[in-house]
């Protein structure tokens, strides 16, 4: 566990998902409500291995959004830092599970209440008592939330908190390709740490390489550590002053949702209170192989957020 404060800052919604795989999201028989939203499932992550985390955004004041003040509540997770919309609604999104595995999401934001979320709402004091600020890039997409999205983040960095950033690449739901890329990386320099997908690599390179080259385009001079993702070949790590990879854990895949989350929430634990560990290579590997183990056990069952493992969970993953 840790005992320093972790704030995670943007959207979070529930995902319908339906109840069998290789059909229409008009022939679905029924759905499963699935609360979701990359930066909860972070937080949820932080606070189910023992650490102290908080949740900022914005939700609607209707039934699904106090259902996930709810379920953050529940897990530990604080909710000072949540607001409630008196107009729009909480986001929804209607997940169809292709036959191949893949998933295909239609969203619910027309506008849904995350993105009302207004600069002048931040809890300010509670993003500069923490000592990491993690956010995606969902929140860069649409006015007010963008400018809320800014000032947190700068607020954060003025008081000395530490940020980490998951692009975490939502393409259909931005107006286009160009501008999801010029948006994610117009607040790139800012970050200390910054996680992309292989696929993330890919589109904001603009290379087919998943290769050290590649990954080295993305850095900038103020980075600590860039993390490279690559699902079940692990990820790759590089530093100022060295790099390199660890290897994923083998266990048996049922759907790979949160798994990112999950890797993202156990590294930002591990390392709130030593913050020297990103300049050590050898401890950085290891909190890399328990990063890696909470990833795959989260695969290892259905949903996100009822599949983030207890620091136990990972450690006997680990021991074998
Ligand atoms: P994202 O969700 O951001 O695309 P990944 O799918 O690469 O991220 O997952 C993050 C980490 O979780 C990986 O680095 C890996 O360690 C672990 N992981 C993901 N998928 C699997 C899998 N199928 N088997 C084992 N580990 C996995």
């Amino acid at each position: 566990g840790s005992s320093s404060l972790i704030v995670s800052f943007g959207e979070m919604l529930i995902d319908f998902v339906p109840t069998v795989s290789g059909v229409s999201l008009a022939e679905a028989p029924g759905f499963l409500k699935a609360p979701g939203g990359a930066p909860a499932n972070v937080a949820i992550a932080v606070a189910r291995l023992g650490g102290k985390a908080a949740f900022v955004g914005k939700l609607g004041d209707d039934e699904f959004g106090h259902m996930l003040a709810g379920i953050l509540k529940e897990n530990g997770v604080s909710g000072e830092g949540i607001n409630f919309d008196k107009g729009a609604r909480t986001a929804l999104a209607f997940v169809t599970l292709r036959a191949d595995g893949e998933r295909e999401f239609m969203f619910y934001r027309n506008p849904s209440a995350d993105m009302l979320l207004s600069p002048e709402e931040l809890n300010l004091d509670l993003i500069r008592s923490a000592k990491v600020f993690h956010y995606g890039s969902i929140s860069l997409i649409v006015e007010p939330c963008r400018s809320a999205h800014i000032k947190a983040m700068e607020a954060a960095k003025a008081a000395g908190v530490l940020l980490s950033y998951d692009p975490n690449l939502r393409l259909p739901l931005w107006p286009s390709a160009e501008e999801a890329r010029k948006q994610i990386l117009s607040i790139w320099d800012i970050a200390d740490i910054i996680k992309v997908s292989d696929v993330e690599l890919e589109f904001l390179t603009g290379s087919n390489k998943i290769d050290d080259e590649s990954a080295m385009s993305l850095w900038h001079p103020n980075l600590k550590l860039l993390l490279v993702t690559l699902g079940e070949k692990g990820c790759n790590y590089y530093t100022k002053n060295f790099h390199g990879s660890v290897p994923a854990f083998h266990v048996n895949t049922v759907d790979t949702t949160g798994a990112g989350d999950s890797f993202v929430g156990a590294l930002l634990c591990k390392i709130v209170d030593n913050q020297a560990i990103l300049e050590d290579e050898a401890r950085l590997k290891e909190v890399l192989r328990f990063a890696c183990a909470c990833g795959a056990i989260t695969t290892t069952k259905k949903g996100a957020i009822p599949a983030l493992p207890t620091e136990s969970d990972a450690l006997s993953l680990i021991k074998g």
